[in-house]
């Protein structure tokens, strides 16, 4: 049992603000004086809409998102956005281009494939998933209705770090792992989508940013909820949204801001995951990275160790060390660290200086 907050390098649910948990906790009885809890308010209540609202308007300031856009709270995870993508701009006889870089890319892709017709544009599963191709990698079809792409892979630790050119199409983007980690062209997207479970706020609400051309091809001919436009139209209040969601996103939105805005952050997180990666450069024998250099991700880092039996004796340990969740996806195998937004220089100094004694004792 611990008595003090660990440091938690969960990929999701994962870490969120100490100070966002703390005004949660101190204004959980009472919501901005309506003598409710934001748990027992009506969402068509004026209280809750102007949070809706409000929440929107953050998002656009701290992401810079140009005029032309809206963001949308929605329910169903990063997952279901995987089938209402093709359902909302997958029009029957056109193709829609997937670049698959990971295990939830691939997820994507093999949702399209049940509602139309798909094309890979790359695929990186035959090379472990260990890179982000290039662009002259990627053999696009001829005139794809979208491109979609997974900018961090939180399974394998790689992230992209350019914003591929695609022949004309809207670019599609699943963000779940790393939006609010870093300053972002929003213009280059026409659809950004992301679970908020990893970097932004609890489970259970999803953001998506949505260009108006994007809202303007959406097929009357679906059933509401499936409709993007529709929940655009109503503000993200069509029907009961993710209210305890929207709000803890709200917060973290305001100490995003409060905390130098993005730029700032990812300031922070690069200095945060060059702490962990010059521990794997160092001993790249025992430590051994899965993702190549120029693809490695600022917010999961992941390696494995000669044997299973010293993966499980390091996270032991590391539990000793007030550490926890950095148990590798059961797919990989190994160590994966997350270090979103909200995981304090501290706690990877922390793990950089654990590996450093794990390895003079066991290396
Ligand atoms: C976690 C994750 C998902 C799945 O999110 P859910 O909200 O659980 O559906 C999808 N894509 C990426 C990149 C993720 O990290």
């Amino acid at each position: 049992m611990r008595t003090e907050r660990a440091l938690n390098f969960n990929p999701g649910p994962a870490a969120l603000p100490l100070p966002v948990l703390e005004q949660a906790r101190d204004e959980l009885l009472n919501f901005k004086g309506e003598g409710l809890s934001i748990l027992e308010i009506s969402h068509r209540s004026r209280a809750f809409e102007s949070l809706v609202l409000e929440t929107e308007k953050l998002m656009k300031e701290i992401m810079r998102i140009p005029p032309g856009y809206r963001a949308l709270f929605l329910q169903g995870g990063a997952s279901l956005q995987f089938s209402l993508i093709p359902m909302n701009f997958l029009p029957a006889g056109e193709t829609a281009d997937y670049i698959v870089t990971g295990s939830f890319a691939e997820k994507a892709c093999k949702d399209a494939g049940q509602v139309g017709q798909v094309h890979l544009a790359a695929n990186t599963k035959g090379q472990g998933h260990r890179r982000i191709p290039r662009q002259e990698e990627l053999h696009f079809s001829p005139s794809p209705a979208y491109v979609h792409l997974t900018t961090n892979n939180t399974v394998y630790g790689t992230q992209w770090h350019y914003t591929p050119t695609t022949p004309g199409s809207p670019l599609v983007a699943d963000m779940s792992s790393d939006i609010l980690s870093r300053p972002l062209d929003v213009s280059a997207y026409a659809f950004i989508y992301a679970g908020a479970q990893k970097n932004m706020g609890p489970a259970g609400v999803t953001a998506v940013i949505i260009s108006e051309e994007m809202l303007d091809r959406v097929p009357q001919s679906l059933p509401s909820m499936l409709r993007y436009d529709l929940h655009a139209k109503n503000n993200s209040l069509y029907n009961t949204p993710p209210s305890f969601g929207v709000y803890i996103m709200n917060l973290v939105l305001k100490w995003a801001a409060e905390n130098g805005g993005l730029s700032r952050l990812e300031e922070v997180n690069r200095k945060k995951a060059a702490l962990i990666y010059k521990v794997l450069d160092e001993y790249p024998d025992f430590y051994r990275g899965h993702a190549e250099k120029d693809s490695r991700s600022l917010m999961n880092v992941t390696f494995r160790l000669p044997s299973e039996e010293l993966e499980g004796l390091f996270i032991q340990e590391a539990g000793k060390w007030n550490m926890t969740g950095l148990k590798g996806h059961r797919s990989v195998g190994g160590i994966r660290a997350s270090i979103y937004n909200a995981m304090p220089e501290k706690g990877c100094r922390t793990l950089a200086d654990f590996m450093e004694d794990f390895y003079a004792r066991k290396g």
